[in-house]
């Protein structure tokens, strides 16, 4: 490769392979991704003073960079075998004190002699002021250029096994060696138009500004770039899709006495918002183009039936529907929903196949099925299905278009809806899924009853225990138990796993031993999982204590208690997930958070949640004040996942949706401009390995 930047990160200069290691975990994989792993924060060691002027009896707050030679060092011990670092540090005009703690090899760094800079803040001590270091560095020469004191130092986000000083000597090194070769990827005109500064100054910014106001200029450039390749990718997206044709359009008029019969037949009336739905839904079907929509509704709003009558116009057009959901178990219950959805047809008969690694219907009944419902493993390199005029997937935004794309090669190029229950507020789905059609269900079958939902501090927990089982006792009452959210990463880890075994232990023996409980969590077999939520579906259960994988869904309709541990650590996007598991039936249902945390802030925001019962002004919520960075916790949705911009930022979306537009307008073309076209192709690949 001509771009040194896309050298693989274990070409790094004296570096430990260890910390390569801890880089590629990182996925970190070539020196351009180690240039965009930007700092959490960054520290203000850029007041550099003078030795004797910090010697006063009342020191000025705030943190301080002194560099001089070191006069003595030494190790003291002390009682229970802690050690002291005393160092003494000298400059032209005086000396003072630095103390570290139990780091007996700074001996070999601090000998005397050496030059070095220190920050840190300071302290009085019978009328000593003495620095409590924070930061050292070794100053080779008068020359040298100070990394980690003297300045706005960056702070990354913290990995076991690598300093952010590490970090910071690694990135310094190869703004040093390669910024000349940051290349810009916008064109002139948009750089010029929003007064951007350079690819390459941000970089540089980004990780070692010489003021807040550089920090923020870098920032505020290279959330351009992000906002600015998502919204190309969609606009490009979106054009490639409008020159699309389907096999067929589906004729909407012939059937609509069947469509009618298909809405009388079911158990309840359709909400007026299921029927727009439905609509919209029927309207992008009889089209030439292909439908690329995303059906929005909370868990509990209906969304199956509305995606049933889709499916049932492709039928009958003599076309097959395919459903995907992210897990067998969601394929199962979606096949469930289904068959109850039609079975007050008389006829004709709409066959529906469920298709899961233990059960492969056979290719008659393939071809004979009108849905056929299973993981995204339905659609995998070899043509299986012929026939297939729609598409719906779920919970898994942006891998319709993979999964589409997959098809189009079989030579079969249907109609895609995707659905989520998970709220996108407008702005954020506008600059997300610019590709994408909205339709959003944004009212609740008639008749649900609120959920009620409390917040209980840690002297309430064990009433709320008691409770708990007696409502179990008295009203045969299910429960879910969500443990603690340990690790927001996409699957399920380790630590998830054991903090839900401990969980589970203490419950099922210590809190409720006369109660039947049960443990969930990602890494069980999936036939160890179907057992066990079969037990709990059947009632042989009466606690499911499960990691936060419940969240994107088991359906157990007379579950009617939740409770959610450690509840501040969740979006409140995710906790309204999760108290959408239950109030599923008629019966009033509960949600319990449980929380150790005392401060206002947090109890504000969960009190927040329990009086709001809709999902898009909760995510709003999140938005407006956790930041976007926070705002999709766990990426289980496939959604956010930005590495810098904040989606509450509407003067950036407004910009950037500008920029796009002209850029289209002007119909630049993606391969004029390499850079761009790389990193709208990264961001392409990278969210496809998400989903
Ligand atoms: P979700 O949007 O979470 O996928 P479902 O489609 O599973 O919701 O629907 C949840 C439940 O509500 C199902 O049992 C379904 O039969 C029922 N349901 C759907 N629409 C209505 C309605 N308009 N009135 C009453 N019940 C409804
Ligand atoms: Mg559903």
């Amino acid at each position: 490769m001509d771009d040194p930047l896309y050298q693989p990160i274990s070409a790094l200069p004296r570096t430990a392979s260890r910390t390569i290691a801890i880089f590629k975990k990182l996925d970190i994989e070539i020196f351009a991704d180690l240039l965009a792993y930007f700092p959490s924060r960054h520290e203000d060691y850029s007041s550099l003073c003078s030795i004797g002027s910090l010697q006063s009896l009342s020191p000025p707050e705030g943190k301080f960079t002194v560099s001089g030679t070191v006069v003595s060092f030494g190790n003291n011990y002390t009682a229970r075998r802690f050690t002291l670092q005393k160092l003494r540090l000298a400059d032209d005009s005086g000396q003072i004190e630095a103390v570290w703690f139990n780091q007996p090899y700074l001996r070999q760094i601090m000998v005397p002699g050496t030059r070095i800079a220190l920050s840190g803040t300071l302290k009085v001590f019978r009328n000593q002021t003495s620095i409590q270091p924070e930061e050292y560095e070794i100053l080779l020469d008068e020359s040298t250029v100070k990394i980690h004191t003297g300045r706005l130092a960056p702070v990354y986000p913290q990995t076991r096994g690598l300093s952010t000083k590490t970090i910071r000597e690694k990135i310094y090194y190869l703004l040093a060696t390669y910024s000349e070769q940051i290349r810009e990827i916008l064109p002139e005109l948009t750089i010029r138009e929003f007064a951007l500064i350079t690819e390459s100054a941000a970089y540089e910014q980004i990780h070692f500004p010489e003021t807040k106001d550089d920090f923020e200029a870098a920032r505020g450039r290279l959330s351009f770039d992000e906002l600015f390749i998502i919204q190309l990718s969609s606009a490009l997206i979106k054009q490639q899709w409008q020159k699309e044709v389907v096999g067929h359009a589906f004729r909407v008029e012939p059937y609509q006495s069947e469509l009618k019969i298909l809405e009388t037949s079911l158990p309840f009336k359709l909400t007026s918002a299921q029927q727009k739905c439905i609509e919209a839904i029927l309207a992008d079907l009889s089209r030439q183009q292909p439908m690329n929509r995303l059906l929005q509704g909370d868990v509990g709003s209906g969304k199956t039936v509305v995606a049933a009558f889709g499916a049932y116009l492709a039928h009958l057009n003599g076309f097959k529907t395919l459903m995907m959901a992210p897990t067998e178990i969601l394929a199962a219950q979606h096949y469930a929903s289904l068959q109850a959805v039609f079975s007050g047809l008389k006829k004709p008969v709409v066959k529906i196949e469920l298709v899961t690694s233990s059960h492969k219907p056979s290719k008659q009944a393939l071809d004979d099925a009108a849905i056929v419902i299973g993981t995204h493993a339905l659609v995998s390199g070899k043509a299986v299905f012929t026939n297939v005029g729609l598409v719906v997937v779920d919970e898994q935004q942006k891998f319709g278009v993979v999964q589409r794309a997959k098809l189009k090669k079989q030579g079969i190029n249907p109609h895609l809806l995707s659905m989520t229950a998970t709220p996108i507020p407008r702005t954020v789905a506008l600059t997300l899924f610019g590709e994408l059609e909205m339709s959003v269900i944004d009212e609740m079958p008639w008749g649900r009853l609120k959920v009620k939902t409390h917040l209980v501090p840690p002297p309430k927990r064990d009433d709320a225990y008691s409770w708990i089982a007696q409502q179990v006792k008295e009203s045969k009452a299910q429960v879910f138990i969500v443990c603690p959210l340990i690790d927001e990463s996409v699957a399920e880890t380790m630590q998830n796993v054991k903090a839900a075994n401990v969980e589970y232990e203490k419950l099922s023996k210590e809190i409720f031993p006369k109660l039947r409980v049960g443990l969930l969590h990602g890494r069980m077999k999936s036939k160890e999982k179907e057992a066990v939520i079969h037990a709990f579906a059947t009632a042989k259960l009466d606690i499911l204590v499960s990691t936060p994988v419940v969240e994107v869904g088991i359906d157990i309709p007379q579950a009617t208690i939740m409770v959610v541990e450690a509840a501040e650590r969740f979006g409140l996007a995710q906790l309204h997930q999760l108290r959408g598991r239950v109030g599923r039936a008629d019966k009033q249902s509960y949600c319990l958070l449980f929380t150790e945390k005392s401060n206002p802030s947090v109890l504000q925001r969960l009190q927040f949640f329990s009086t709001v019962h809709d999902g898009f002004e909760l995510a709003q919520y999140d938005l407006e004040n956790r930041g976007s960075g926070n705002i999709y916790g766990t990426q289980q949705h496939g959604l956010a996942g930005l590495a810098i911009a904040d989606l509450s930022d509407r003067k950036l979306i407004e910009q950037t949706q500008k920029a796009v537009k002209s850029f289209i307008k002007k119909n630049y073309l993606l391969r004029d401009y390499p850079e761009l076209e790389k990193r709208v192709t990264q961001y392409r690949t990278r969210l496809i390995a998400r989903d």
